[in-house]
């Protein structure tokens, strides 16, 4: 087993000197505009009061008939919308992205897609062909923000994989792997034949309609990940709900299997990991291990899970164990463990294993340069970070400045597509919003010193 094996690969030391623990203590802030800094503790403020989370979509209806859809629009544009999206046209979004290349950071383009499992219009066939045109629209677009920015390698991007394939079906898959217990009629390799040949699978626990979709859905998934390969474009893919994620692991496993072959140049399709999961670290270690055996390059985005509320609720409706944590210190010792087996893969495997410790935790996120730096990690190499555009920029300007691979998760789109979904996010993260408390005292402190000092 990997634990036992202590035997680290060579790669140059992150620092000539000792560990120097980062220090998220605002002084990066200072390349900021003082107009973004009071934007974004009013942001944060208001994002903390737990009223405006709750009723945010019907105040959001409210301020519309009030004011009229332009000056509403305006006031959001000036704050939650201008604070956590890059904007709505390709111009916007790179003009986003330019100021936080300049300070360091790097794009995680997300395109905010939300189904909508009672709307026809949202569930049809096609809503989700719309879809792959703005999925392949985006790594176009993450591929000439490299571009422009005229630096070498590789772009990262987001994928949701319900934004091509229906919820329902998902679920379905779920359910029929659960039943199967792993049978080669559901096998990775199965379906990445499937998509490759573009040849349907007709699987029996399916339906003929359910079939027609899942084949259109393995199309649209290839066909994203083709590009973005063409593109040099990886493709982190989300995780969402645990009743659909064995079905979203599988099509990654498939997806894979084509990708994240040996001589492809690392994993260019990424799953991502919940450690708020009770399974998630036996899961990550067995995924490894099994992509490891067989050659293929491992890439995972490392978080501890979004959707807490509606897992618990779910489990309490059903009358079955929860899948989550009890606690959030049991969460918290699930990533730490987590990030330790992934760090200690990309030692021993290089460039082979890629990480993406996306968290704002301040501990975390300090353990991973300190383990780092003890397991010989290159700075910029196979590890990097990832928080959300308007989220504790005190912690990845920090790690920007340190020499750090930075990127900021940023959603992009209209401004009636991108609210709702930004109001749903901030209900299920309502305690992250809520614990950005440090943030606020670090801004406050920082347009403190400049007012009252005089600076502009
Ligand atoms: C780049 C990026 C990509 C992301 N992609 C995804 C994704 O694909 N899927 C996804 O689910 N999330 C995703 N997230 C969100 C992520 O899962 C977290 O919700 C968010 O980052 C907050 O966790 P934290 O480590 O940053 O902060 P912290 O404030 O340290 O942690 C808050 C988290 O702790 C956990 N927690 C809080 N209270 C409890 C409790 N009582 N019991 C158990 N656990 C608890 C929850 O997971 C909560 O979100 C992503 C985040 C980033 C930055």
């Amino acid at each position: 087993m990997l634990w036992t094996c202590p035997v680290l690969h060579c790669h140059s030391r992150p620092s000539s000197g000792g560990w120097q623990p980062l220090r998220f203590d605002g002084g990066a802030f200072y390349r900021k505009g003082t107009g973004e800094l009071a934007r974004a503790l009013l942001v944060l403020r208001l994002c903390a009061w737990p009223p405006l989370v709750t009723h945010g979509l019907a105040l959001q209806a409210w301020s519309q008939r009030l004011l009229g859809s332009r000056l509403s629009g305006a006031l959001l544009r000036a704050s939650i919308y201008g604070q956590f999206v890059a904007g709505e046209t390709a111009e916007e979004v790179r003009g986003c992205v330019q100021r936080l290349q300049a300070l360091g950071l790097r794009p995680l383009l997300a395109v905010p897609t939300e189904e909508e499992p009672d709307s026809a219009a949202k569930t049809s066939e096609t809503w989700y062909e719309e879809n792959l045109s703005t999925m392949l629209h985006c790594v176009d677009l993450s591929r000439a923000l490299l571009d422009t920015a005229g630096q070498a390698g590789n772009g990262l991007m987001q994928l949701k994989v319900t934004a091509l394939s229906s919820t329902r079906l998902c679920k379905e898959l779920t359910a029929c792997i659960q039943k199967s217990g792993g049978s080669s009629e559901l096998s990775p390799e199965r379906l990445a034949e499937a998509m490759d040949s573009g040849q349907s699978l007709q699987l029996p626990y399916l339906n003929a309609e359910q079939n027609q979709h899942l084949q259109a859905s393995l199309r649209r998934l290839h066909q994203v990940a083709q590009h973005a390969r063409a593109q040099h474009v990886r493709l982190l893919v989300d995780a969402e709900y645990t009743f659909i994620n064995p079905a979203l692991s599988l099509l990654v496993a498939a997806l894979a299997i084509r990708w994240n072959s040996p001589g492809e140049g690392g994993p260019w399709v990424w799953n991502t990991y919940q450690a708020y999961l009770k399974d998630t670290h036996e899961r990550l270690e067995r995924d490894a291990e099994a992509a490891l055996k067989v050659g293929l390059a491992f890439g995972v985005k490392l978080v501890r899970g979004a959707y807490l509320d509606k897992e618990r609720s779910v489990s309490q409706l059903q009358g079955t164990e929860e899948p989550t944590q009890p606690d959030y210190e049991a969460t918290s010792r699930s990533y730490s463990r987590c990030l330790e087996l992934m760090l200690r893969f990309v030692s021993h495997h290089g460039s082979l294993c890629h990480l993406m410790v996306a968290s704002h935790n301040e501990e975390s996120v300090r353990r991973a340069t300190k383990r780092m730096w003890e397991l010989g990690i290159p700075l910029d190499g196979p590890v990097c970070f990832g928080q959300l555009l308007g989220m504790c920029d005190h912690v990845s300007l920090a790690l920007g400045q340190a020499g750090y691979a930075v990127y900021k998760s940023i959603p992009y789109g209209c401004l009636e597509e991108v609210i709702p979904y930004l109001i749903r996010r901030a209900q299920e993260n309502r305690s992250v919003l809520q614990g950005a408390r440090r943030e606020q005292a670090l801004l406050s402190q920082e347009l403190r010193r400049r007012l009252l000092g005089g600076e502009s």
